[in-house]
């Protein structure tokens, strides 16, 4: 969704209300893969001249699990809370703020910049997952293949 917020900047009290969902063809999420609409629901207000994006983001992903290499299933569920600007007063507040020198906000680029920011930095099927057996390259989640049985006993 483009929106033209023009208006927004010059109005204090002024919002927009936010509701879409697209299924985007993102290719820059690697290792994540998603596997519904992205869903965005929020408004875009200006609250005493700053004005806001305030959005809740779900959708799913899969990756491969880092240990056993199974498909997992990811809830995404993030609230984006970004203040957007004009123009930037100074070059190093670039990372707090959205810059929209057009005054339209896209808000699909603004999914895609939040969702890449905080992909997972890890993914496990279950923290108890216990990976591959590095000897006979088995899921152990699945097998019990007995190669390290000796082992396991002096832990
Ligand atoms: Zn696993
Ligand atoms: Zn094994």
């Amino acid at each position: 969704m483009r929106l033209r917020l023009d208006r927004l900047f010059e109005n204090p009290g002024a919002a927009l209300p936010v509701e879409e969902s697209f299924a985007p063809d993102w290719d820059d999420l690697s290792p994540f893969s998603l596997t519904e609409p992205i869903s965005l629901v929020g408004r875009v207000e200006n609250k005493a001249g700053v004005v806001t994006a305030r959005l809740q983001l779900s959708s799913k992903m899969t990756a491969l699990c880092d240990r056993c290499l199974e498909s997992v299933s990811i809830p995404v569920s993030l609230q984006v809370e970004t203040t957007l600007v004009r123009s930037l007063a100074n070059e190093d507040e670039e990372e707090h703020f959205w810059v929209l020198p057009d005054a339209c906000l896209d808000t699909q680029d603004l999914a895609r910049n939040e969702l890449i920011l905080n992909l997972p930095t890890r993914v496990l099927c279950s923290e108890e997952c216990r990976g591959l057996c590095p000897a006979c390259g088995c899921n152990r989640n699945q097998t019990e293949c007995g190669c390290f049985d000796d082992e396991d006993e002096n832990l």
